[in-house]
């Protein structure tokens, strides 16, 4: 059975959703897929409807044909990991994150690493190690405004900090080139790093209204490069 909603959608504020009449139409063949096992995976695709961007959910090997790149949701990363071990994920996503770009939100992000220090299915594709539920318990959660000049990228006027909404977050222990650290926090611990076409944020930007990760991660995929 396919749970729709997130169960951070009970705790969290929706995603900001536009009318119908507003939400753009999706432009040529770009389409990014969405893994869809479980977790913050709604949350993702409303963000990319409202950029408009075509989105699939991905439950299959097959879903990945044609995609340009693939969020993996936050949420549990042992579930996730063992549902993509279930539904013969493993070597599809790490022959895709070759050669397309995916992004990881906080589970998702763990799930990328190479190393979260526990025996679990990881697709092993960043040069992250990771130190899961660093923050303590999910009471724990925070928000935070954060400097992420690499958003630069996509919006070249806009000064704001990025508003990182962490949910028993992990941290990135250590960055080993070629992954580069894209964010931290102010004590210095990072919270988001960059590996070619691989990003990795411990934070949900999906729970927030700000769409430049969503477009940073689109510019990753080469969104906007064939137009
Ligand atoms: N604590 C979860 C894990 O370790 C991640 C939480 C999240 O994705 N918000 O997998």
């Amino acid at each position: 059975m396919v749970v729709r909603r997130s169960p951070f959608a009970i705790a969290m504020p929706a995603p900001n959703l536009l009318p119908p009449e507003k939400v753009p139409a999706p432009r040529g063949n770009f389409a990014v897929g969405v893994l869809a096992l479980q977790g913050s995976f709604w949350e993702h695709e409303v963000m990319l409807r409202k950029i408009g961007v075509a989105v699939r959910e991905v439950r299959r090997p097959a879903d990945l044909d044609g995609l340009a790149g693939l969020i993996i949701p936050g949420g549990e990363s042992t579930t996730i990991g063992k549902l993509a071990v279930d539904f013969g994920l493993l070597e599809p996503l790490r022959t895709f994150g070759r050669t397309h770009a995916i992004w990881g939100t906080c589970a998702g992000a763990i799930f990328l690493s190479k190393d979260a220090r526990r025996e679990q299915p990881l697709l092993g594709l960043m040069e992250i190690t990771v130190e899961r539920n660093a923050f303590g318990r999910q009471v724990a959660s925070f928000e935070v405004d954060i400097p992420v000049p690499a958003l630069k990228t996509v919006a070249p006027d806009d000064e704001r900090p990025f508003h990182a909404v962490f949910i028993r977050a992990p941290l990135i222990e250590t960055v080993t080139p070629p992954a580069e650290v894209l964010a931290r926090l102010e004590d210095g611990r990072i919270v988001a790093a960059r590996q070619g076409h691989l990003l990795a944020t411990a934070f949900h930007p999906e729970l927030t209204a700000d769409t430049r990760f969503h477009r940073y991660f689109l510019h990753l995929a080469g969104w906007g490069t064939d137009r």
